[in-house]
């Protein structure tokens, strides 16, 4: 790739990987057509075309994988093929000394023979240590690429203001809780809403509303600790999933997060203006008082809209009462 100018982006990668690969003969046209040191835009607009259900960094992921599991077989290979060289060609020089030892006379004859075995096995020998040179560098290009994409699928799951998992992260996680053996036993979900934001926006701006995001995700790691997940699902809302974990003491840590962010006072980080204070309404839901992902997330916020209606700053919990309301809402 580096040769062609394609920097050792993942979808580029995806694209050369399917180019070499397939049999479609427009995409064999196309990418030819690309020529040396394409840029990233006509790449990308060839890959868009031909590929846009490998766009997604697990298609990427896949094929790196399996180039990578390729290339390190192939040099185990060369490998053993070099060592089975040396043991032949020691074979052949011990072979050859002990005959010329036995018939000086033959000298030449000898000579010749042993120059012929060992430029034979030399040259040999010489070749697969150049090929497994090469293979070495190239595996070391595909384990810094796999680096590279680790840090972009890092980066993928992450929102910018508060660099808590964003909603993308946040809908594997939930995924993950109805996907696993053991169940959804003893899981929680919590939703938290930023009271009358939309006001503190007006009043402050919109910067600093950013900064009061950012506080307000500081203020629940530090309350939660940096083992809990939690994540910025959108504008001022997060979402908090708790393992191992029943109802009365995943309550007692929904408060505590209330508790908390009410009696932070927040400051501008860059000229200590005092941004007052927010309060955050929660709703809570048990992983087994749902029967899916989306079930789950919709009735922890059938929970929350409980708390804003009931006047916001508390923790309510998915009940009866909210069921009622959610099927109100349904009708
Ligand atoms: P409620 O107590 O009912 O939640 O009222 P609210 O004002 O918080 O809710 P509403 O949904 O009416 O407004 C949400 C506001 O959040 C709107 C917007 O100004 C603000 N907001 C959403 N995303 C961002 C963001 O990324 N940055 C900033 N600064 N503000 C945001
Ligand atoms: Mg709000
Ligand atoms: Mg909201």
């Amino acid at each position: 790739m580096r040769e062609q100018g394609i920097s050792s982006l993942p979808r580029n990668y995806e694209l050369v990987y399917q180019f070499l690969n397939t049999s479609n003969p427009k995409l064999i046209l196309e990418f030819a057509a690309l020529g040396r040191r394409p840029s990233q835009i006509q790449l990308d607009a060839v890959g868009m075309r031909f590929l846009p259900h490998h766009y997604p960094e697990s298609a990427a992921e896949q094929s790196l994988d399996s180039v990578y599991k390729e290339m390190l077989g192939m040099i185990r290979m060369f490998r053993q093929d070099q060592s089975r060289l040396r043991k032949y060609s020691n074979v052949l020089g011990e072979t050859s000394a002990r005959v010329s030892r036995k018939d000086a006379r033959d000298k030449d004859g000898m000579h010749t023979l042993r120059r012929i075995l060992w430029s034979a096995t030399g040259d040999t020998l010489e070749k697969s240590e150049a090929v497994i040179y090469q293979m070495v560098e190239q595996a070391a290009e595909l384990t810094r690429l796999k680096s590279e994409l680790e840090e972009y699928k890092r980066l993928c799951a992450i929102d910018p203001v508060t660099r808590l998992a964003n909603r993308r992260a946040f809908d594997k996680r939930l995924s993950a809780i109805y996907d696993q053996k053991s169940g959804t036993a003893a899981q929680a979900l919590i939703i938290a809403d930023i009271d009358h934001f939309k006001a503190f926006n007006d009043t402050y701006g919109h910067q600093v509303g950013d900064r009061v995001l950012s506080a307000t995700a500081a203020v629940m790691k530090k309350t939660l600790g940096s083992e809990t997940f939690i994540s910025r699902t959108g504008g001022e809302e997060f979402a908090i999933t708790l393992d191992g974990t029943d109802l009365e003491e995943a309550l007692k840590t929904a408060e505590r997060v209330r508790e908390a962010i009410a009696s932070t006072q927040l400051k501008d980080h860059n000229d200590g203006l005092d941004c007052g204070r927010v309060t955050i309404s929660l709703g809570l839901c048990m992983a087994t008082d749902a029967s899916s992902p989306q079930d789950l997330y919709h009735k922890a916020d059938a929970a929350l809209y409980d708390a804003k209606k009931s006047g916001r700053n508390q923790v309510k919990t998915y009940s009866p009462k909210v069921k009622r309301l959610l099927s109100l809402l349904k009708q």
